[in-house]
């Protein structure tokens, strides 16, 4: 049909009904997938896309900055194992939503970034077109794949290679490139149809060879202080069950990094989270399942791993990341369900259980430590310290087991990663494997749409003011989530001073008595600003049981930090002390 292939000009639009275009074999092709709820900021090329999404019944939350919208689409990736979608403008925006998709795929979290792009022939050209970028190029390094669709007709093909690659093997980031043009190329409706590809199993089961198993259970039988570390991955497989069973069947302490905490509940009598420099330093054995034995885990060397001798078994999708940091005897390689279940099958009916020495003596610890903690946990102290407030918000979530815990900031997040136990699996997201700051809000937003669970929002206050402004999108689509921020004036505590006692105040230091719940306020939200933890544990549950967006000013000693948190030894020092100008 001649006027099939032939662009509507601007402004045009065309009421046959046997023809297609870009923007709709988009929507139909996230739709035939099951893809139903995008991360957007609206803007050209794809503003008419969001409007034409929403119209379509997809649900489109248009975010205040991309980078907050791409932290959701990664956020969502982690929660549903399916892939986040974030849709943003050209160049810019582009950019602004690249930083999420590469956290995305340092953390394995499997994600869309959809960009609209300018036109071809003038960027190659680089004749200087509106937002002219090679975007392509330029997401390539940062991203599991990526992919550009020229043509309508391969739109179906462009969206279902995005969605294996981000689902398939180890998930992560992928980039989909949508040029400005292709929206509004015209095709035959019956074609058009017939060019879309639903994707049948986009991550096929991977099955552990049998010997590898047998390997890993060899290994296991022989260990005097066997430990198992589950990682995110871990959380991520949504193989629940058996990772429990698992771990219960082989009677062995685990360690859950942060976001598998809540696996299984973290007051679970194998749990050695209190007496984690124990079995790190003590154990013989290392079972590694869904974790990078990365910075996160000391590389598995130095002196948190102590001086004996160790054996590690990892079970991971990624043959590659096998020997990546350590030697590991027993390579298990496969989806983690997969893997968990043979390893399952393979232990029988009569497993030993570890020697008793070994399980009491990481459970007095754990024990010991657990009893010192809480009677720091019930402090009072007015201004609150980090424990003080840190008790009161362990108790909301012991209270409400299904609430989303969102935390990131320095001390902020090493104190409540610690203090605030988790009892289900894949309820607490946070600053992951680079721990970043900023994934606060985007996060929050995700949690609540993908689940309809209220959210508990932990921030430091630096850590909020990166996403800050997205508790307007809060408000606006009425999401139950409770933002509380760790207020101590500063980065890491408020109490540096400027050394040449100039005007301006030192480098970690923010606004004193800053109100951050007039910000909620703003956008027709619950503000409240607390100084005690009675009063922080009124402010929270009443806005958790109400579900009204609610931002809570935690006011902190500003004394109460370290610097950098616990990762304080990863900031170089100048051993030059007192340099002047
Ligand atoms: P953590 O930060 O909690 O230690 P990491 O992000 O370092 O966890 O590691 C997660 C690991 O899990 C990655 O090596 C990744 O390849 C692996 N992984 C992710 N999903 C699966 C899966 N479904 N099956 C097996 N391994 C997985
Ligand atoms: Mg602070």
């Amino acid at each position: 049909m001649a006027e099939s292939t032939t662009p509507l000009r601007d402004g045009e639009t065309t009421e046959t009904e046997d023809v297609t275009d870009g923007f709709n074999l988009v929507i139909d092709a996230l739709k035939l997938n099951e893809i139903n709820t995008i991360y957007n900021v609206p803007g050209i090329p794809v503003t008419d896309l969001g409007r034409m999404m929403q119209a379509s019944g997809m649900r489109i939350l248009s975010f205040r900055h991309e980078q907050n919208a791409g932290y959701a689409a990664a956020a969502s990736g982690f929660l549903t194992k399916k892939p986040g979608i974030c849709l943003t403008v050209s160049a810019p925006g582009f950019l602004n939503g690249l930083t999420a998709l590469a956290h995305a795929t340092t953390n394995c979290f499997p994600m869309i970034l959809i960009s609209g792009s300018s036109e071809r022939e003038i960027v190659d050209l680089q004749q200087g077109d509106y937002e002219e970028m090679d975007q392509l190029a330029v997401a390539k390094p940062l991203c599991k794949a990526a992919y550009r669709v020229l043509n309508a007709e391969d739109v179906g093909i462009g969206i279902a290679r995005a969605i294996r690659a981000a689902v398939s093997g180890r998930p992560g980031g992928v980039y989909l490139d949508l040029p400005g043009k292709l929206f509004t190329q015209v095709i035959d409706a019956d074609e058009g149809a017939k060019s879309l590809v639903k994707v049948i199993d986009a991550a096929p089961s991977q099955i552990p060879s049998n010997e590898s198993v047998d390997r890993a259970l060899d290994v296991l039988r022989t260990a005097a202080r066997p430990l198992i570390i589950l990682g995110k991955g871990a959380a991520y497989a949504q193989a629940d069950e058996d990772i429990r069973d698992l771990v219960e069947k082989s009677g062995i302490p685990y360690l859950p990094m942060s976001m598998a905490k809540g696996l299984l509940p973290d007051t679970h009598s194998q749990s050695a989270s209190a007496a984690r420099s124990l079995v790190l330093k003590k154990s013989d054995v290392v079972m590694v399942v869904g974790a990078r034995i990365n910075w996160l885990l000391s590389h598995g060397k130095g002196s948190t791993w102590g001086d004996h001798p160790k054996k590690f078994i990892q079970v991971d999708i990624e043959p590659k990341e096998m020997d990546s940091n350590v030697e590991i005897a027993a390579p298990v390689v496969g989806d983690i369900g997969s893997c968990v279940k043979s390893l399952l099958d393979g232990m029988g009916e009569d497993w030993p259980m570890p020697s008793s020495e070994w399980r009491d003596e990481v459970r007095s610890k754990v024990e010991i430590n657990v009893a010192r903690m809480a009677s720091r946990l019930e402090n009072n102290s007015d201004p609150m310290d980090f424990h003080g407030a840190l008790g009161v918000l362990r108790t909301v979530i012991k209270e409400r087991p299904d609430a989303i815990l969102i935390n990131e900031g320095a001390n902020t997040l090493d104190f409540a990663r610690t203090i605030i136990d988790m009892y289900k699996p894949r309820k607490r997201i946070d600053v992951g494997t680079w721990g970043v700051m900023g994934i606060g809000m985007g996060s929050a937003i995700a949690a609540a749409v993908e689940t309809g669970q209220p959210v508990l929002a932990i921030e430091g206050d630096s850590a909020f003011g990166f996403s800050g402004m997205e508790i307007e999108t809060i408000c606006r689509y009425d999401l139950p989530i409770c933002v509380v921020v760790f207020n101590n004036s500063g980065i890491y505590r408020g109490m540096d001073t400027n050394p040449t006692g100039g005007a301006d105040v030192a480098t970690t230091v923010f606004v004193k008595n800053s109100r951050y719940d007039k910000m909620i306020e703003a956008f027709g939200g619950v503000g409240m600003s607390v100084k005690s933890p009675e009063e922080l544990s009124h402010a929270v549950n009443e806005a958790m049981d109400s579900g009204k967006p609610t931002l809570i000013n935690a006011v902190i000693d500003s004394s109460a930090g370290t610097e950098s948190g616990r990762i304080g030894n990863l900031n170089p020092k100048s051993a030059v002390v007192g340099r002047k100008k």
